[in-house]
């Protein structure tokens, strides 16, 4: 292996405490049977990395490369990640914001438009240092469309495995790559289970599964990016939608790294989640003020690739709220497509239905005073919209086709109620 040094020591049971050498594929603690974190020496990283040496790197996730864990450089996905940080003022004005509003728009991720891009890179490097030559997944469609697309990449053999009931666009964004697409009769919690089992058995990395300690911390790039696009600073508040409500956890550890490390002043970030009704475990926690995960048996809701009965993270996602003073919504499957139109409208932002319940969450939130409508606010969209345009069928009218001539235009014009087609109109900018 190409060496660079490595900044990643242990592999550490979050309950626990005890390490484990992250030179063997290992996910859970032996102890508990806990999540494992991945333990980094940040002596080492002050001294190697600081804001000029991230800056001089090119725009991707990897300019943070030495908070990340793998050993050598990137071999698959070098490319993700570094999304654009958009100030989303007409938003903030139809929300009532009188501070800043912002919208971290991974809908736009490379190579397969969600957040998941971000993870799969991390996972993906780390499984070839491993020496896998079979990768997969367990996922309610995004993440199998960027394992199926980074291991189409790297020439590795690939299985997604998802619930049957599937968006379509999320299914044929696994197969065009060639991946092995195993539709699974049940909900995804089902999958998951199902997965640990084939992972166990015929020894593939399971970018989510035996992978997930190095997985999970490539969501943390989104919290670097954010804090460096806000000119290296922390919002006041952050929404972010959760499934498994890893993504959440990592935001927020990205946070108190760059501020170990002091690259953003330490002041406290107000963590908010947004779920759908239809699916909302963690929520639901929150709402009552616990941490203990009501499981959810059959999720019904259009938000599918939030669609987590039984979340692992959930607990530790429910505490990351709780104790950062936010708050968490779950919007109804009508609100969410309101969310979906007020983004795409506002913003020109067209993200999918786990945007558009984190849009609807935020409204939510600003509406009854949880989140502060005079505070920087970041709202994370994490995919696109292109993946779930069946959710806006009937959302629309589409006129009939018109001849092509000026006078088929003057009628349809009028009948649009626009104005009057056969004057003039006024005020058009002078032809040169
Ligand atoms: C997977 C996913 C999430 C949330 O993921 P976590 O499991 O909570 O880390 C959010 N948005 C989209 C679009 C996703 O696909």
């Amino acid at each position: 292996m190409a060496a660079r040094k490595r900044y990643f020591t242990a592999l550490k049971g979050r309950e626990s405490g005890k390490e484990y050498s992250p030179d063997e594929v290992r996910y859970v603690c032996e102890f508990d049977f806990g999540p494992l974190e991945v333990k980094y020496d940040y002596e080492t990283i002050a001294k190697d990395l600081t804001k000029d040496v991230i800056q001089s790197r090119r725009p991707s996730m990897w300019r943070y490369k030495e908070l990340l864990p793998i050993e050598g450089e990137p071999t698959v996905g070098a490319q993700a990640g570094f999304t654009p940080l958009v100030k989303a003022d007409r938003l903030a004005k139809r929300l009532g914001v009188t501070g800043e509003l912002w919208v971290k728009n991974d809908s736009v991720c490379y190579p397969t438009l969600s957040f998941k891009d971000r993870v799969v890179s991390v996972a993906l490097s780390r499984s070839k240092e491993f020496g896998y030559k079979t990768v997969a997944c367990a996922s309610t469609g995004n993440l199998a469309n960027s394992v199926a697309a980074t291991a189409a990449a790297a020439g590795l053999e690939c299985y997604v495995f998802i619930p049957h009931d599937l968006e379509p666009g999320k299914v044929l964004g696994s197969q065009v790559f060639g991946a092995n697409v195993i539709r699974i009769d049940g909900p995804y919690d089902k999958v998951n289970r199902l997965c640990s089992e084939v992972a166990d058995k015929y020894k593939w990395a399971f970018a989510n599964v035996n992978m997930r300690p190095y997985y999970a911390e490539g969501s943390k790039t989104m919290g670097f990016e954010i804090a460096e696009q806000l000119g290296w600073r922390l919002p006041d508040n952050v929404v972010v939608p959760m499934a498994s409500g890893s993504l959440m956890c990592k935001i927020e550890k990205a946070f108190n790294e760059f501020k170990k490390l002091k690259f953003v002043d330490d002041r406290p970030v107000k963590i908010y989640g947004g779920q759908a009704e239809g699916c909302s475990p963690i929520t639901e926690a929150v709402k009552k003020g616990i941490d203990l995960i009501r499981p959810v048996e059959k999720p019904d809701t259009i938000v599918k690739s939030l669609a987590i009965g039984n979340p692992a993270d959930g607990f530790y996602a429910a505490r990351c709220i709780q104790d950062s003073g936010g708050y968490s919504e779950n919007p109804t499957d009508a609100e969410t497509i309101e969310g979906i139109r007020l983004l795409a409208e506002c913003e020109g932002i067209f993200a999918e239905t786990a945007g558009g319940v984190t849009v609807a969450a935020a409204k939510r939130l600003f509406e009854t005073g949880k989140l502060d409508r005079k505070g920087c606010t970041v709202i994370c969209v994490t995919g696109n919209g292109l993946k779930t345009k069946e959710c806006l069928d009937g959302q629309f009218t589409t006129h009939k086709a018109i001849a092509p001539n000026l006078a088929a235009f003057d009628t349809l014009f009028d009948s649009l109620g626009n104005g009057h087609a056969a004057r003039a109109p006024k005020a058009q900018p002078a032809l040169a």
